[in-house]
């Protein structure tokens, strides 16, 4: 074998497409529900969209991203998340001067360097919603209960909705000093990249994973203790439209997101029992950020949530999508004669809207009639000499091996009717 996949990347196999194409389904029928539209942005940007857009001192953009120049020296980046390029987009081809809000949506793979493990690659798939131009808090309300509306439709249990404010330009400065007088003496014990952010992002330190780190900001001052009474109200504002929506949360105030740009509301859900990688969604409002990429100052909220974590999720709890590609007949082709009629049925029947498998090797009945029932097809056709010279085919049920003719004008149509009676009675 000449090579392998890259560490982190996944191939998805045709046999587990379907459910990839079901989960897509919900999505973009769910984004309908909430009014948003779809946006595809590049695979690749301007490197610096993402150090201004995601921020320096994440490690999203310090340490995970796939850089490479090209001829011109330009540096591009694969994307590792999904706002900055439609904030880019939105400014770029002037959405803004649309009537607001404006809410998009997004399905794609994402790139980033993390060492891989169970439930975190490389290339992973998001989705995620955006809405620009709104401040209300029902906004930051609807997009976690819509959140958690597509895990309910996909049966997902045991979830929590962590939820924080983490302030904004006037009350974060305030809470970030005391935090740094709190650590300055504690700064040694810190680990190393955690060293790093105390000047940089010491936010980021509160919710460190290595374990020292959580001991030593056990008791650290957190961001509800500063918030100003324009955040609070917000908060405030945010609580009670959950609760109206019977959105249960938990106050968590060292949820810090990883990006810089949050403002107020930040959350995040988390699955219980998918091993480390427990986080399948978060989002928050950044309601700087349009203005940074150089659009007019307009607020901005939105969340992504990750595919292979669902999909991981559903199959710890036992769920599953339903796979949709079904082959609805296949088409036993029989003796040299047959092969022309053979094809042009095959064809026939595909342009009349039924999924045909067929023989290409001129097998035999019963290694035809084998392939037939490992592809789980309820009827099958056949086709052979004796059927052509009388423009006939045989139409086999599989299940109870009952066999009618049929003329091949009819065939079709028969078998079109067959399938639309069962897919009712389903
Ligand atoms: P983030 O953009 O970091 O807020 O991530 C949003 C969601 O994307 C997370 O909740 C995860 O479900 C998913 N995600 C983030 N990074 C990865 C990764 N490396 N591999 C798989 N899923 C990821």
């Amino acid at each position: 074998m000449l090579t392998t996949r890259p560490r982190g990347t996944n191939d998805i196999l045709p046999g587990e497409v379907g459910k990839w194409q079901q989960l897509e389904k919900i999505l973009r029928h769910v984004s309908r529900l909430y009014g948003y539209r779809e946006i595809r942005t590049p695979i690749f940007e301007h490197t610096e969209l993402f150090q201004r857009g995601v921020g320096e001192t994440t490690d999203i953009v310090e340490k995970e991203m796939y850089n490479f120049t090209t001829k011109g020296d330009k540096s591009f980046s694969l994307r590792p998340e999904g706002t900055a390029p439609t904030v880019r987009a939105f400014v770029e081809n002037k959405l803004y001067a649309e009537p607001q809000p404006t809410k998009l949506y997004y399905i794609g793979p994402m790139f980033r360097h993390d060492k891989p493990q169970a439930g975190r690659y490389r290339q992973f798939h998001q989705y995620g919603v955006e809405v620009f131009g709104s401040s209300d808090p029902a906004i930051d309300a609807e997009v976690i209960a819509m959140a958690m509306d597509i895990y309910a439709r996909l049966g997902l249990k045991d979830l929590r909705v962590e939820l924080n404010s983490v302030g904004c330009p006037q009350c974060r400065p305030v809470h970030r000093r005391e935090l740094q007088n709190y650590l300055q003496g504690k700064k040694e014990q810190l680990c190393p990249t955690c060293q790093g952010r105390f000047e940089r992002n010491p936010m980021r330190i509160l919710d460190c994973k290595v374990q020292s780190c959580q001991e030593l900001v056990r008791e650290a001052p957190t961001i509800d203790q500063y918030l100003c009474p324009v955040c609070r109200e917000n908060f405030q504002a945010v609580q009670k439209q959950l609760t109206a929506l019977g959105v249960d949360f938990h106050l968590n105030p060292r949820l810090v997101r990883g990006l810089d740009y949050y403002v107020q509301t930040a959350f995040e859900i988390v699955a219980q029992g998918i091993g480390a990688q427990s986080s399948i969604g978060g989002g928050g409002r950044y309601d700087g950020l349009v203005e940074q990429v150089g659009g007019p100052a307009m607020p901005g909220i939105g969340f992504a949530l990750g595919l292979e974590r669902i999909l991981l999720a559903m199959e710890q709890q036992g769920l599953s999508l339903a796979e949709e590609d079904r082959v609805d007949v296949y088409l036993a082709i029989l003796g040299e004669k047959a092969k022309i009629p053979g094809a042009v049925l095959a064809q026939k029947l595909r342009q009349a809207g039924l999924a045909v498998e067929r023989d290409y090797q001129g097998r035999s009945l019963k290694a035809q009639l084998k392939s037939a029932d490992r592809l789980g097809v309820k009827y099958t056709l056949i086709l052979g000499e004796d059927e052509i010279k009388n423009d006939q085919v045989v139409l086999r049920n599989m299940q109870d091996g009952s066999q009618v003719v049929l003329s091949l004008a009819e065939a079709a149509g028969y078998l079109q009717q067959e399938i639309s009676k069962e897919e009712t009675r389903i």
